[in-house]
């Protein structure tokens, strides 16, 4: 079957789209790992207008819900490999199977970038993880670190305040980075202990992770802890857009219609070089690229 438009990503980008499309009663398709994205990572937000307070799991969920409404058919746990212009169509290749299009939106989002150290690829799901939302609760009690001193980690080291026992937030650069007002619920906390010019260099541990090895002002210690958060930053999910012209973070540009350097493919969110990257930003350019897909094909009928 040849869909109007195939959508790439159920995050806040990707459901939006989803829903803008449907109710334009556009033949439609939805292929993606996850639900939410990480949206549903997320831990408190208050800055979704409308909610003043929601977690992330609530808001993906609520997400969810709108986008099931409307029966969209959905291809879930399902991972795209390639997408090619080929034809006049849009050809996806996922690990399960191949879709053609009239027209593509990718909102495939982003990951967390990996910190390249002896021990990490090892305790993985062991005690090191990159998602504290997930796996937060699994710490209740315990000393852990944090490792990064961005948005992300300083949601993870709020998050965990509630649960651990002790935070030791691990920052490479001399400052933390994140927003004030996250720093200074941080710098509140008696439970968190801040090491900044601090560099991770390998996680430790047996069968499951007991420690972590840093490097400040020239000497080697060694940490006890029994939980590692990764939380340096993410990369954009774009590379089986390979005909795509990207920045130089490998993120797809797109123009203010969301359009992409290939007619009938748009993109949207986070894997964008859209500047801010927010929920409230994807949704609103997912609903912007639904919109110029259907403008799209009522120009090429
Ligand atoms: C810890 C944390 C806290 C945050 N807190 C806030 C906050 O308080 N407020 C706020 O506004 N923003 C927050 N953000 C940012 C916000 O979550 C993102 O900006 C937003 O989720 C981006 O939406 P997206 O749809 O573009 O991408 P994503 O949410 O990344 O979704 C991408 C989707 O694409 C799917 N996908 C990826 N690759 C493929 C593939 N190859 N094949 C199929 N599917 C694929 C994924 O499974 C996922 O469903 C936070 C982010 C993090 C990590």
């Amino acid at each position: 079957m040849m869909f109007d438009l195939i959508i790439i990503g159920a995050g806040p980008a990707g459901i939006t789209a989803s829903v803008y499309a449907a109710r334009k009663k556009m033949t439609l398709l939805v292929i993606t790992r996850d639900i939410g994205g990480q949206a549903a990572w997320s831990g408190d937000i208050e800055n979704y207008t409308g909610y003043q307070f929601i977690t992330g799991p609530e808001l993906a969920s609520k997400f969810e819900e709108h986008m099931r409404k409307y029966g969209i058919e959905l291809r879930e746990n399902e991972q795209v490999l390639e997408l090619k212009r080929k034809n006049e169509a849009v050809w996806v290749k996922t690990d399960k199977g191949t879709y053609e299009g009239k027209t593509a939106i990718i909102a495939s989002g982003k990951r967390s970038r990996e910190l390249g150290v002896p021990g990490e690829r090892e305790f993985k799901n062991r005690g090191l993880t990159y998602c504290a939302t997930c796996d937060g609760p699994l710490f209740a009690g315990k000393d852990v670190a944090v490792i990064g001193g961005g948005n992300s980690a300083l949601d993870a080291t709020l998050q965990l305040i509630r649960i651990a026992k002790h935070i030791y937030l691990i920052d490479i650069a001399p400052e933390l980075t994140g927003d004030l007002v996250m720093r200074e619920k941080v710098g509140e906390s008696s439970k968190v202990t801040i090491l900044n010019s601090t560099r991770v260099t390998a996680v430790l541990g047996e069968r499951m992770v007991s420690g972590i090895k840093i490097r400040r002002e020239d000497k080697e210690e060694t940490l006890a802890v029994e939980g590692v958060f990764v939380e340096i930053g993410l990369i954009p999910n774009s590379e089986f857009a390979k005909d795509l012209e990207k920045n130089r973070l490998g993120e797809i540009k797109v123009n203010s219609y969301n359009g992409t350097n290939i007619p009938g493919i748009f993109a949207a969110g986070d894997v964008t070089d859209v500047p801010e990257k927010q929920i409230i930003v994807a949704a609103g350019e997912g609903a912007k690229a639904a919109l110029s897909a259907f403008r799209y094909l009522a120009q090429h009928k």
